[in-house]
């Protein structure tokens, strides 16, 4: 088994993006600029918006975070919105998802610019991902492709078999594993909570992908020899023995299924980091107007 390390990639690859900004702010003037709104005080979107915005400032990003009540309206939001998607200094807008009950996310997501939609969540985005076209793809999946490109992994007509449908990550995950591109084209099966055998389904493929949020859900018996791991999920759970009071499982029983896996992501260490990678791309591939000039 050898660890897809998502703590070396994502370092290697946050510095060539400090070099990309560097050279962005000596050619144009200004750095790029990414910017958070958060919704309430969830622990688990505290951690990751607070974990962005270091990162931001570590690869020479600038970033501004707008925090708001859980009482927010979603009128509100939607105002804020409007107001950074009309700030040209800003390249980046997200909101930390989940949000309260009483505000629609669909119209969160519709109402960011998608010029400035660095999480990749607009459905315009997702359309031209799906047509292969100059998008920002969702920061996770892309974080997902980047390191399986950084380790070389093949993906040519290999079955690839994804557990979990969500908008965010299962189902732009299948259909950039099946595209026409590297990484890609993959043979892909997306499965969900309705899915028969899936137990079967699982041992049939070289490439598994688990975005489930259920801890330990993939257990050994679920992997063929030699397959390629990535554990998506982030299960929190209360835990006297660590400093921050919790502790992060994946979706995968990771113990007893690395020595069955030829490549394994662990939890933490692996794609989280790679989805903040995927997010400073977005957002330095917007400042630099690559995607819509
Ligand atoms: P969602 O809750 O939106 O979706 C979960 C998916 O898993 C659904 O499609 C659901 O099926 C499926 N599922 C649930 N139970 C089963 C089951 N018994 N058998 C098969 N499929 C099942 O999850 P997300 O995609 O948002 O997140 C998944 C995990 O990844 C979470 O732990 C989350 O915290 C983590 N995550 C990590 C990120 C990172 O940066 N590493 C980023 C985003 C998420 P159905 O559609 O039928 O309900």
């Amino acid at each position: 088994m050898q660890l897809l390390d998502g703590k070396v990639i994502s370092e290697r690859l946050k510095v060539r993006i400090a070099e990309e900004s560097a050279q962005l702010l000596s050619s144009i003037g200004r750095k790029p600029h990414l910017a958070a709104i958060l919704v309430g005080n969830d622990g688990g979107s505290e951690t990751y918006v607070a974990s962005k915005i270091k990162n931001c400032e570590k690869v020479g990003f600038t970033s501004s975070l707008f925090r708001y009540d859980g009482s927010v309206t979603e009128r509100e939001l939607l105002d804020k919105i409007e107001e950074v998607n009309n700030d040209d200094d800003v390249d980046g807008l997200i909101v930390q998802l989940p949000l309260p009950k009483h505000i629609d996310p669909e119209k969160v997501t519709e109402k960011i610019s998608y010029k400035k939609d660095v999480d990749g969540f607009h459905p315009l985005n997702l359309g031209r991902m799906v047509r292969n076209l100059p998008c920002f793809i969702p920061a996770t999946p892309y974080g997902i492709l980047m390191m399986l490109e950084e380790y070389q992994i093949d993906t040519v007509g290999k079955s690839c078999v994804i557990v979990g449908r969500s908008n965010i990550v299962g189902s732009p995950m299948s259909i950039l594993m099946s595209r026409n591109d590297c990484p890609g084209n993959c043979t892909v099966t997306l499965t969900h909570s309705k899915t028969k055998n899936l137990k079967d389904i699982v041992l049939s493929a070289d490439i598994i992908v688990a975005a489930i949020g259920r801890k330990h859900f993939i257990t050994a018996d679920m992997v063929k020899e030699g397959a390629v791991v990535i554990d998506v999920g982030i299960n929190r759970e209360a835990s006297a023995v660590t400093k921050s009071g919790f502790k992060l499982y994946g979706d995968v029983d990771f113990d007893m299924v690395a020595p069955k896996a030829s490549w394994i992501t662990p939890v933490p260490g692996g794609i989280g980091l790679m989805t903040i990678v995927g997010l400073l791309k977005n957002t330095l591939a917007s400042a630099r107007r690559d995607i819509y000039p």
